[in-house]
């Protein structure tokens, strides 16, 4: 859904979206989208800030990405909310590429509020949502809390077959002070 700043100037701008998988491209962030993405919300003019357009919402959508320990399937639902704020961009500047609103983000205090800004005629809720969504992605992506992970030695994954290497590396650089003294 395109979010004109046209129609802003004459009513807030409500949306209430459900974005199936394959409509956002996460390439960027290597997950996937495995539910619809569910997102309510709206957008207005700031009053007397000359174009300043004001978006709060919150979303809801289920990712999946690959166990950082074991390769395996790890799903994470992500379910947050947004109170952005987005200047135009400066006119001076060429209009040779597309940016998304994110990549000219400024920071304003510890990342509460975030200025960023649009070009032309207002803002794609997709590419909104997408940085959203990035900034909720978590830092650790495993299957399951105990996640047994690999084994550095066979291969195996070891949350499906037990194997019984020994890391044997450790041992010797002990055995190796060891004999030393
Ligand atoms: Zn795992
Ligand atoms: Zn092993």
């Amino acid at each position: 859904m395109f979010l004109s700043v046209k129609e802003m100037e004459i009513r807030k701008v409500r949306f209430d979206e459900t974005v199936p998988p394959g409509k956002i491209d996460y390439s960027r962030a290597d997950v996937r989208q495995i539910s619809p993405l569910v997102a309510v919300g709206s957008a207005v003019m700031v009053e007397n800030a000359e174009g300043e357009v004001h978006i709060t919402g919150k979303f809801k959508v289920d990712l999946e990405a690959d166990c950082d320990r074991c390769l395996g399937r790890a799903s994470f639902p992500i379910e947050s909310a947004f109170d952005l704020f987005y200047m135009p961009a400066p006119s001076a500047k060429p209009e040779h590429h597309h940016r998304s609103p994110r990549e000219e983000e400024i920071e304003l205090d510890e990342g509460e509020s975030e200025v960023g800004f649009y070009e032309g005629s207002g803002l794609e809720l997709n590419d909104v949502l997408l940085e959203q969504i990035l900034l909720a992605l978590p830092m650790q992506r495993i299957c399951k809390e105990d996640c047994l992970g690999i084994c550095p030695v066979c291969g195996r994954n070891r949350n499906e077959t037990s194997c019984s290497c020994r890391e044997k590396p450790a041992d010797d650089r002990w055995k190796a002070l060891r004999d030393l003294k």
